[in-house]
């Protein structure tokens, strides 16, 4: 292996911070930096407190197909499109600023993020990897992600076309939520949030 300078080294150690507080998963850093695992891990235990995950990364394409995902997967990969081509940016760059940029503003619209970073770096490995494209709305004109086959002409988007069900169930999934956390204060809660979004992803996937 090529020797790094001290500077390198230190920027490629600034680089597995960010990504680490960014919440990457062991398998992202690994693939995106050149440090040692065993220097990964440690400093995965110093930046989070716990040890790193472990197991593998469950994801497949069609996770970005519901329609909530879809509409924060587009939003995500849109910023970091914009961010290595236009602003010229590397790959590992425009994904940690575009994922920032994605959590400031699900903060600023006041929405839980749906994607997390290994998710986001999941859906650009996607595209390298040719399994998914962008397709412009035939509404509103904002490209959205799609499987690389899918038909280009005449699509609508999620955020154009929301299906009718889903501002109910998430409503019906916050009184739900609401209404167990008042019969049972402390312990319960933990467990409702994947449930939560299963409903939403059901309600997106029977649209
Ligand atoms: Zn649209």
């Amino acid at each position: 292996m090529q020797k790094k300078s001290l500077t390198e080294d230190a920027q490629e150690v600034f680089r597995a911070i960010a990504l680490i507080e960014l919440g990457a998963r062991m398998q992202v850093l690994e693939s995106e930096l050149t440090l040692s695992r065993d220097r990964m891990i440690r400093l995965y235990r110093e930046v989070k407190g716990v040890s790193p995950p472990k197991g593998m990364l469950p994801f497949s394409a069609d996770w970005y197909m519901t329609w909530l995902a879809n509409i924060h997967a587009s939003l995500f990969y849109n910023t970091y499109l914009f961010l290595k081509n236009e602003a010229r940016c590397t790959h590992l760059d425009a994904l940690t600023k575009g994922y920032r940029l994605y959590l400031e503003h699900c903060r600023h619209s006041e929405t839980e993020p749906v994607l997390d970073l290994t998710r986001a770096w999941t859906l650009v490995r996607f595209f390298d990897a040719d399994m998914l494209q962008l397709t412009r709305c035939c509404r509103c004109t904002g490209k959205f992600v799609a499987h690389k086959h899918d038909l280009q002409h005449n699509v609508v988007c999620g955020a154009c076309q929301p299906p009718s069900r889903a501002g109910k169930t998430k409503k019906a999934a916050a009184a739900k939520r609401e209404a167990l956390r008042e019969a049972a204060p402390v312990p319960q809660i933990v467990e409702i949030a994947p449930a939560e979004e299963q409903v939403v992803e059901e309600a997106a996937l029977a649209a």
